[in-house]
């Protein structure tokens, strides 16, 4: 194994998890982050089991279940009413499954663990702005003006990239999806002081009021302590292009006007919310810089729309894929092909993903009317098969296509059964060793 020098533009999750995982294989990892510290937002994530695998494996286990909560199920309901449309049942059926938990964290949690895992094998430099690079010498230039060097560049600069211009060849601007999400958390000591708002902290569930043009999402965190909300509502493009800006709280409860009673008392629990655009990009055709040295990972080449839960997810499996390739190299030769290897293992995957994200804001959004009566029929079909297997009959319904996309065994299986370490080393194992063993310039063929 030749030890290289990387670059990682950006300490997000997909940076931090790419931090370790290349450290981990051996190489000097430097990471430059705008930030003045490495940290999140005060809001909810979810793990799902493709990611709580890796973060298993790599000794966050214990560390995890601590902070987290275990949802049950997944529930889906109309905005005005209430009732349960749709029903998904998760806690131990994802384990047994999947093999893996699903998880809700805080995302402060969740970068505190990768920081803590990668800390030992990077060199962290934080309110490093990277403001251009150059992709032949392999060198990035700092607000500062200070340069460094080195044998390849990950952009891990999130979904406004900068480093994705260089590779794509020009300016490329993420698109605004026409939705932003307000973003708040509830004590759950509060809600468990009202009946009505008490059963979503005793039995933990992801609970999803769908409506037109608009639903939220809601569930526990940090062991139950707390009750994280994201409410999805059309963007009136008010905040520009910055994230997480003080959002009105006045405003929240207008734009979810007339839902369900207890949407309303959730809402007067919030004190203060964040307000977050939300932007992502057509899938894109190349990661790699044809100079072969630069590459991007994360929401830097694929972000999505949250509506699939799994964009973090793909940038920690992007992260384990390099470390398992990069764990292979014995040659510089070897860098271009295996930076075209990995795009080639993740590409139609994070696509794929993407495009599924995408689909669901249709669906949740669909204004009432004739499709939104045939998604309904369609989850309450999924939940009533879910409910019959609950009570130890056997399932009578094909799950493929449900509308509540969580019911659709098949899309379950590809999403959540995925080990992103295994796939790499398979491929390495198959194909990757005796196409890439020489010490000769050679092009990856796809
Ligand atoms: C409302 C919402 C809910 C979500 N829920 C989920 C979920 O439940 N599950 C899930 O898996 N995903 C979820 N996601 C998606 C997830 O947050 C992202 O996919 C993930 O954070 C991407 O990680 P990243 O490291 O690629 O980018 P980021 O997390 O955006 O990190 C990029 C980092 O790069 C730094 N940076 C930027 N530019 C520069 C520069 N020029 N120089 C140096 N540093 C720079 C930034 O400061 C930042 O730290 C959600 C997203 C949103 C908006």
């Amino acid at each position: 194994m030749t030890p290289l020098r990387f670059i990682i533009v950006g300490g997000g999750l997909g940076g931090l998890a790419a931090a370790h995982c290349l450290g981990r294989a051996g190489h000097n990892v430097f990471v430059f982050e705008s930030a003045s510290r490495i940290g999140d937002v005060g809001a909810g994530i979810q793990v799902s089991p493709n990611l709580s695998r890796l973060l298993i494996k790599w000794g966050l286990g214990e560390d995890l279940r601590k902070a987290s909560v275990k949802p049950q199920a997944i529930t889906f309901r109309r905005y005005e009413t209430g009732h349960r449309v749709g029903w998904t049942k998760w806690g131990e059926t994802m384990d047994r499954d999947y093999g893996a938990p699903y998880y809700h964290v805080h995302r402060a949690d969740l970068l505190d663990m990768l920081f803590k895992l990668s800390s030992p094998y990077m060199t962290l430099f934080l309110k490093s702005r990277v403001v251009s690079l150059d992709p032949d010498l392999c060198q990035v230039t700092l607000e500062s003006g200070q340069k460094f060097r080195a044998d390849v560049i990950l952009g891990a600069d999130g979904v406004k990239s900068m480093v994705r211009a260089v590779v794509v060849g020009g300016p490329d601007r993420p698109m605004r999806t026409g939705d932003a999400a307000y973003r708040a958390i509830i004590p759950t000591s509060e809600m468990r002081k009202d009946s009505d708002l008490k059963p979503l902290v005793d039995h933990p569930e992801m609970t999803g009021w769908i409506g037109p043009g608009r639903h939220i999402m809601g569930y526990c965190i940090r062991g139950g302590l707390e009750y994280n909300l994201v409410l999805l509502h059309p963007d009136r493009g008010s905040s520009g292009e910055a994230y997480d800006m003080p959002g009105s709280v006045q405003r929240m409860k207008a734009d979810f006007e007339g839902w369900e009673p207890r949407v309303q008392k959730l809402l007067e629990l919030v004190s203060t919310t964040l307000i977050w655009p939300l932007f992502d990009r057509d899938p894109l055709a190349r990661w790699v810089h044809p100079a072969g040295k630069l590459a991007l990972l994360g929401d830097a080449c694929h972000p999505m729309l949250p509506y699939r839960a799994q964009g973090a997810a793909m940038a920690v499996e992007d992260a384990a894929v390099l470390g398992v390739l990069f764990s292979h190299v014995t040659s510089r030769h070897q860098i271009q092909p295996l930076l075209h290897a990995y795009q080639a293992l993740r590409h139609s995957r994070t696509t794929r993903t993407q495009l599924e994200a995408r689909q669901n804001q249709t669906i949740f959004h669909l204004p009432d009317g004739r499709e939104q009566a045939a998604r309904d029929q369609s989850m309450r079909e999924g939940m009533e098969d879910a409910l019959r297997q609950e009570r130890g009959e056997p399932s009578i319904y094909g799950s493929a296509g449900n509308a509540n996309v969580w019911a659709d065994r098949t899309k379950n299986r590809i999403q959540f059964l995925y080990d992103a370490e295994e796939a790499a080393e398979r491929w390495w194992k198959t194909s990757g060793r005796w196409e890439i063993v020489t010490d000769e310039p050679l092009v990856f063929k796809l």
